[in-house]
């Protein structure tokens, strides 16, 4: 057995998407033990009150991921507070589900530049950094439909299968590095099934989005938050020497 393993991470962390849903729930599971946490979204009254719920070490920052620079921003807010950042959660992302035939392009534009191009921008602005650290931990998280493809939801499924896809590929790319400078830079998908949060209300089309959120309701014993929280926490508490590349984790009675 590996003593490391009652360690219990500690660090610097930017989680985006943490005003609601799974990504609230992970603050609340890390902040006792972080150094400090940046919770990044868009809906920053919300942020204020969960930050001030939890203490000074969880830091509100109002961030659209589609921009880069308000990605930028908030990951310069951490290294100004905290002076380092050890983990970005990429966390933030809609699920504007329709059938491809009604050509929502504006839904499919949106689930490209928030679920995709967020998640690039976040890689993108912590990488440099944590290269130079030569340490730190990136958790993506993507979805069942990172690996499956459900009726009326191709773009959806495209861009949790592409954000599986970049983990797995930064992955490969860190650890040819690592080989050379010693980096110990480790990266983690985490693809659930139905977890019960707002998410449905991020579909625009209403017939869609009241199928969600019936297909979520019978759906017996959905996961919670919490649930994926748990993951979060095992993931960073693993030794430094063990990468957990991806997780899948659904509601037992979930039909596939
Ligand atoms: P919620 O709708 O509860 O949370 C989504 C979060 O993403 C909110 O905090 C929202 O904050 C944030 N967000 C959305 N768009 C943006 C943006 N442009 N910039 C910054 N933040 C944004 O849903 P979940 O908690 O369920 O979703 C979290 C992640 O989990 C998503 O990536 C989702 O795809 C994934 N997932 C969810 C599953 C489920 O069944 N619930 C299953 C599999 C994966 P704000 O509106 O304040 O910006």
């Amino acid at each position: 057995m590996n003593e490391q393993r009652d360690n219990v991470w500690r660090g610097v962390a930017i989680i985006t998407g943490a005003s609601s849903g799974i990504g609230e729930a992970i603050v609340k599971k890390l902040a006792s033990n972080a150094e400090g946490i940046v919770i990044a979204a868009r809906r920053i009254d919300r942020l204020t009150l969960l930050a001030k719920s939890l203490g000074d070490n969880v830091i509100p920052v109002q961030c659209d991921v589609q921009n880069k620079a308000e990605v930028e921003h908030a990951v310069q807010t951490t290294l100004d507070r905290f002076g380092r950042v050890d983990t970005l959660i990429n966390n933030a992302g809609i699920a504007p589900m329709s059938s491809m035939l009604r050509g929502r392009v504006e839904d499919w534009e949106n689930t490209i530049d928030t679920n995709i191009k967020g998640v690039l921008y976040g890689i993108a602005a912590v990488l440099p950094h944590m290269l130079k650290q030569k340490t730190g931990r990136i958790i993506n998280i993507s979805s069942e439909a990172g690996r499956r493809v459900f009726p009326g939801s191709a773009v959806y499924c495209a861009s949790k299968h592409a954000v599986r896809v970049i983990s797995e590929g930064l992955q490969i790319d860190l650890s040819a590095r690592s080989q050379k400078d010693g980096n110990d830079i480790k990266v983690s998908t985490i693809l659930p099934g139905y977890v019960l949060t707002d998410l449905p209300e991020s579909v625009t089309f209403e017939p869609a989005r009241n199928e969600f959120k019936k297909n979520m309701q019978n759906v017996e014993g959905p996961l919670q938050g919490n649930d994926i929280a748990d993951c979060i926490q095992f993931i960073l508490n693993a030794p430094d020497h063990v990468e957990i590349g991806e997780m899948t984790v659904r509601p037992t009675k979930q039909v596939m």
